[in-house]
């Protein structure tokens, strides 16, 4: 069947289930679109991942009704990108489903921007899009799939083709890099060759997207599978050192072979994203970042490499790196805790039962748990101390890890003791002997302070 026919679409009779409630609801909002007149499709990575057998997180639609037609047959609705004729439909099947009128862009002169929207028909919505398997649209009603960009064929064999030029697509948005990136690793697929090829000459433009469009693909790829294989096609293709220049530095960057023998700082970090599985934001932005310390802390005693004070060094490079990238204030406090600290895990046996406490009770704990058993499976491979922390955990099941206090600063002041830093001083002391088991009841705490006061 011919494919590359322009406007005509190769049409394939297969039935695409809808599954999930946003694939549900679209079909329903496809079926009253239609019986208004107007063509409509499912579109984009909902076609593609329902294809590959992958659940799609959300559905988008895209049809023929101009964005007033598309307000007043779904009265509860709203238009999220007005200029754009995206039309946000609430409350079928209780997910909203973007509804987007077929669109041409053109004329990008900043590389993120599209100067001119006009409305137009399906062949010209699908050439506008990213990547052949992104361009597909179903048709839930004659149960078939509409390919005017030869998707087909590049999901099948395993491809991320960009639609038309690739130099040319790239330079409209830059961010399509990126994401080229991202769906490869994600999927499993190669880049077609022109397409990857098209990338380190324009990689350094990536510096003129927006933070916040960068931060935001970031946190995709290092989220989705294989954010491993990501970041090491980042660095080959010159597109890491652009926003992270930091984390670039860490390739070549030696580590003592006795406890590293998977390689340099780089090949650690990477064997990490390997071996992470569902992380949160927060874990995957650490893991990234935790040795970014590393390479400016690294020194040479008797020839093996040393990085003194390189987690306090890291924790401030890493909230640097967060705070240009414009991320929440909470990710750049929560990974800084975990940059931080990572390197305390270590001492855990030794650790005074007070501090273990106030270890295991800070908001980051399961994070950073989750941060120390990836750096000792990528690194000696023992989980000693991960295992000492779970017995621990056990052991604090039954029991508040910070438990109530014995004594308050009332009971201080009745014991004769004047007002001022020192109540605070001795409510502490007190505090930690009762995390350390040292004090375990009122009695004894009230004893203590007596004797203190004298
Ligand atoms: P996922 O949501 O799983 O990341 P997706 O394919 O749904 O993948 P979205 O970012 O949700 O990606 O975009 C929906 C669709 O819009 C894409 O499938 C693609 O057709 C089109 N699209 C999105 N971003 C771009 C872009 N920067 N340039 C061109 N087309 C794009
Ligand atoms: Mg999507």
């Amino acid at each position: 069947m011919p494919n590359n026919v322009p406007g005509r679409p190769l049409i394939l009779p297969v039935g695409l289930e809808a599954v999930t409630p946003a694939e549900v609801a679209a079909d329903r909002i496809i079926a009253r679109l239609h019986q208004a007149g107007f063509s409509a499709y499912r579109v984009g990575g909902s076609v593609r991942d329902r294809l590959l057998g992958r659940e799609p997180a959300e559905v988008d639609v895209a049809t023929s009704a101009p964005p007033a037609q598309v307000r007043q047959l779904f009265p509860d609705s709203y238009a999220i990108g007005e200029a754009f004729g995206v039309i946000l439909v609430h409350g079928f099947g209780g997910t909203d489903v973007e509804v987007a009128t077929f669109r041409l862009e053109s004329g990008y002169a900043d590389g993120r921007h599209p100067a001119h929207v006009a409305f137009s028909d399906a062949a010209t919505d699908a050439s506008r899009r990213d990547f052949t398997i992104n361009a597909l649209f179903y048709d839930p009603l004659r149960r078939e799939i509409l390919d005017y960009v030869g998707g087909l064929d590049d999901l099948r064999r395993g491809l991320i083709r960009a639609i038309g030029e690739p130099a040319a697509r790239f330079s409209e948005d830059f961010l399509r890099m990126l994401r080229a990136v991202r769906f490869a690793a994600q999927l499993g697929f190669r880049m077609d060759v022109a397409t990857r090829q098209a990338i380190p000459a324009l990689a350094k433009e990536i510096g003129r997207l927006s933070a916040e469009r960068v931060f935001a693909e970031l946190g995709k790829m290092l989220r989705g599978g294989a954010p491993g294989l990501a970041f090491r096609e980042l660095a080959e293709l010159g597109l890491l050192k652009l926003w992270l220049p930091e984390v670039a530095a860490m390739s070549g960057v030696e580590q003592p072979e006795q406890f590293h023998p998977e390689g340099d700082v780089w090949q650690h970090t990477v064997l990490m994203l390997e071996t992470m599985r569902a992380p949160s934001l927060s874990l995957a932005w650490a893991v990234l970042l935790h040795d970014v310390g590393k390479p400016p802390t690294q020194e040479f005693r008797d020839g093996i490499p040393r990085f003194p004070c390189h987690a306090e060094v890291g924790a401030k490079i890493s909230q640097t790196v967060l705070r240009r990238l414009k991320a929440p204030r909470w990710l750049i406090d929560q990974v800084g805790v975990q940059v931080r600290n990572h390197m305390t895990f270590k001492d855990v046996p030794e650790m005074r039962g007070s501090t273990l406490r106030r270890l295991i009770a800070r908001e980051t704990f399961a994070d950073e748990l989750e941060l120390h058993r990836l750096d000792c499976l990528a690194s000696h491979g023992s989980i000693d101390h991960y295992c000492f922390l779970l017995d621990r955990l056990r052991q604090y099941a039954n029991e508040p890890v910070i438990p109530p206090p014995l004594i308050t600063g009332k009971d201080v002041l009745s014991l004769g003791l004047a007002p001022g830093p020192a109540v605070g001083k001795l409510l502490h002391a007190v505090q930690e002997l009762q995390l350390n088991g040292e004090l375990t009841s009122r009695e004894q705490a009230l004893e203590w302070v007596r004797g203190m006061i004298g």
